[in-house]
C-alpha cells in the first residue's frame, strides 16, 4: 500500500507518494511559507490532495522540525513556524481524505535510514545529522524511540561540555555548539586566525569576505590541512557524544548524515577514534560501525510516509 510523505523544510516543502519498499513514485516540491502558519496548512493540504489524486493511499505523514506529541498528532513547538500546541493532525484530517500523522523531521529521516538505507540490517541504530545544527534519531529494538512525551532523541542538546558555549536551547555546552556545521565554521575561523596551517582558510576568508560551508567543504575536499584540522576537531566532539550514547543505548550502528557528512571517511575516521578514546569499558564493549547516511535528500519524505503506513496498520 502506498503512502504520502511530506517534509517541511525552512525553504521548501517536499512531498512524495512512496511505496512499501521506500521507492518514490511521484514527487512534488513547493516553496515553504515558513512565516505564515495559515498558508503553511493550506499548502500541505493542497500537496496531499494533489499527490493522492488517482492513487490508492493508506495514509499521509507530515514531518516538521520541532517537538511533536507522542500521539503523533500535535506540534508542541516548532522553531521555524509559529505553531504552539497546534493540533495539526486534526486540522489536516478535516481537509484531506486520508489519515494523517505528524512526526519530527529528524525522526522521519532516521527511520528511513533504518528501514531502507544504511541501517536496514541492524535492530539498534543512532543517527546523528550534522547540518547547520545537530539533529538525530534513535531506533532501539526495531522501534523509533520518541520518548514518553514525544520530545526524546533531541541529540543536538546532549551536553558534552559543562559550562560550555551557550546554546539556542537556553543551556550551555550542547553538542550542537561543538559538532554542527556552524561549529565547523567557528573552528575554521579560529584556525585561520592562528596562521600556520590556517593560511589557505585565511586567504579564502579574505577573498570571500567570510567563510561559509561551501568554502570550507571544498578546502576539505582538497585536503587542505587547516580545513581538515577543523573537521577533525568536530569529529572529536561527535565521537565523545557517540561514546556517551553507547553507554545508554548500545547501538550496533551510528549513521552520520547532514551536509558535513559529505566529507565521508575524513569525518568518520576522527569520530571513530574519539569514540574509542572515550568509550566506557573500552576493550570489553563490542564496537559499533560508523557509516555515512545513504538516503540523502529523500529521507524525510520516505520516513514520514513509512511511519504513516505503519501507524495506520497498528491502529486499524
Ligand atoms: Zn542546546
Amino acid at each position: 500500500m502506498r503512502a504520502i510523505g511530506i517534509d517541511i523544510g525552512g525553504t521548501k516543502i517536499a512531498g512524495a507518494v512512496v511505496d512499501e519498499f521506500g521507492e518514490i513514485l511521484r514527487s512534488e516540491r513547493r516553496p515553504s511559507p515558513a512565516g505564515d502558519p495559515v498558508l503553511m496548512e493550506q499548502t500541505i493540504v493542497e500537496m496531499i490532495n494533489s499527490l493522492a489524486e488517482g492513487e490508492e493511499i493508506a495514509a499521509a505523514g507530515v514531518a516538521a522540525a520541532g517537538f511533536i506529541d507522542a500521539a503523533q498528532s500535535s506540534v508542541y513547538y516548532a522553531p521555524n513556524i509559529n505553531w504552539r500546541n497546534e493540533p495539526l493532525r486534526e486540522k489536516l484530517e478535516k481537509r484531506v481524505s486520508v489519515p494523517v500523522i505528524i512526526e519530527n523531521d529528524a525522526n522521519a529521516a532516521g527511520w528511513a535510514e533504518f528501514r531502507f538505507g544504511a541501517g536496514r540490517l541492524v535492530s539498534d541504530m543512532v543517527m546523528l545529522t550534522i547540518g547547520t545544527g545537530v539533529g538525530g534519531a534513535i531506533v532501539a529494538d526495531d522501534r523509533l524511540l520518541r520518548g514518553g512525551f514525544g520530545a526524546g532523541a533531541e541529540l543536538g542538546h546532549l551536553r558534552i561540555v559543562p559550562g560550555g558555549l551557550a546554546c539556542g536551547c537556553g543551556q550551555h555546552g550542547c553538542i550542537e555548539q561543538y559538532g554542527s556545521g556552524r561549529a565547523l565554521l567557528r573552528l575554521a575561523n579560529e584556525i585561520a586566525d592562528a596562521g600556520g596551517i590556517g593560511q589557505a582558510l585565511a586567504s579564502a576568508r579574505e577573498a570571500a569576505g567570510a567563510l561559509d560551508g561551501g568554502i570550507v567543504g571544498s578546502l576539505i575536499a582538497q585536503r587542505d590541512p587547516g580545513a581538515v584540522a577543523a573537521l577533525r576537531q568536530l569529529g572529536h566532539w561527535i565521537g565523545q557524544a557517540a561514546a556517551s550514547l553507547s553507554a545508554v543505548l548500545d547501538p550496533q550502528l551510528f549513521v552520520i548524515g547532514g551536509g558535513v557528512a559529505a566529507s565521508g571517511d575524513l569525518l568518520i575516521e576522527p569520530i571513530r577514534a574519539s569514540y574509542l578514546d572515550h568509550l566506557p569499558a573500552r576493550g570489553y564493549h563490542p564496537e559499533p560501525d560508523f557509516v555515512i547516511a545513504e538516503l540523502v535528500n529523500d529521507a524525510g519524505v520516505v520516513g514520514a510516509a513509512d511511519l504513516a503506513r505503519i501507524y495506520v496498520g497498528d491502529h486499524r
